[in-house]
């Protein structure tokens, strides 16, 4: 269980995934910027009294493109920049951003979900998993990405921990900034795995038709390889396999990563 604050964890980014951010069909790192850019001018105007909260609502509804990956999760329109530096985001109706008032019971969940949600990597990540992951990724895009996909996190610890035969300590990478650039390598695979299946709308090991979700899995046998050691990452990266080869390249990439820690941390 982590007791570190994950979606607003320091001053150089934050998570805003259960916002719906990520859910967005056009949800490239560009893409959100210039959505969250946008708004976050526009929200600057109701804090000036020149619009209305509704009148912000009325110009997002024409302007942007709201189709979604996931009908059923909703993607909230208050997400923004909360800093000039445009580092972090977050909920612009959070009374911090307000001079104190709370404004998030006009929002599709209300007040009260939007308080008390906290996503299951808050009780999944060990708190030496959430600092390393805090300490390596810079950027909110990515970090929202890492810090939400459990398994992609666990999967990497459990594999070197059982190599090293002991626990990864925070303050060992930190301390080391070797360290702390293979992990970084890691971390990126999620932005530039090239096996990504674009085949069709995922999340890490989900896929999404329509109105339904399911877990994506790699049809080994039909590839002609066993089941593979690093299973577990692939499916967070969204993977397809065509051919045995591509199965064999992949783990290649992760051995090395892997191979890269183990040695610099022993
Ligand atoms: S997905 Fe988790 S870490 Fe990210 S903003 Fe939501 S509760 Fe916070
Ligand atoms: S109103 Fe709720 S869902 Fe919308 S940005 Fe704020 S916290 Fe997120």
């Amino acid at each position: 269980m982590s007791v570190i604050h994950l979606c607003q964890p320091d001053t150089s980014k934050s998570c805003a995934a259960c916002c719906g951010i990520y859910n967005y069909a056009d949800n490239t790192r560009k893409s959100l910027t210039q959505r969250l850019v946008f708004r976050s001018r526009l929200f600057q105007k109701v804090k000036d009294g020149e619009i209305t909260l509704e009148q912000y609502r009325d110009v997002l509804r024409h302007k942007e493109n709201s189709k979604r990956i996931f009908k059923t999760i909703y993607s909230c329109e208050f997400v923004g920049f909360l800093d000039q530096t445009r580092r972090k985001i977050g909920c612009m109706l959070h009374p911090i951003q307000n001079n104190g008032v709370d404004l998030r019971e006009i929002s599709f969940y209300g007040r009260d979900i939007c308080e008390g949600h906290f996503c299951p990597s808050y009780e999944k990540l060990t708190e030496a998993e959430a600092k390393i992951v805090i300490s390596v990724i810079p950027d909110w895009y990515l970090y929202g990405i890492v810090i939400t996909d459990i398994d992609f996190v666990k999967s990497f610890f459990k594999i070197v921990q059982d190599a090293l035969g002991e626990s990864i300590s925070a303050d060992a990478i930190e301390s080391n900034h070797r360290l702390t650039s293979i992990l970084s390598k890691y971390f990126a695979l999620k932005t530039s795995w090239p096996f990504r299946d674009t085949g069709k709308p995922r999340f890490g090991k989900y896929f999404f038709v329509g109105e339904e979700y399911d877990v994506d899995r790699i049809d080994y046998a039909a590839l002609g390889v066993d089941l593979h050691k690093y299973d577990s990452i692939f499916l967070s990266l969204s993977s397809a396999f065509s051919t045995k080869d591509e199965v064999n390249r992949a783990g290649l990439i992760l051995d090395d990563i892997i191979e890269r820690f183990c040695s610099e941390y022993r």
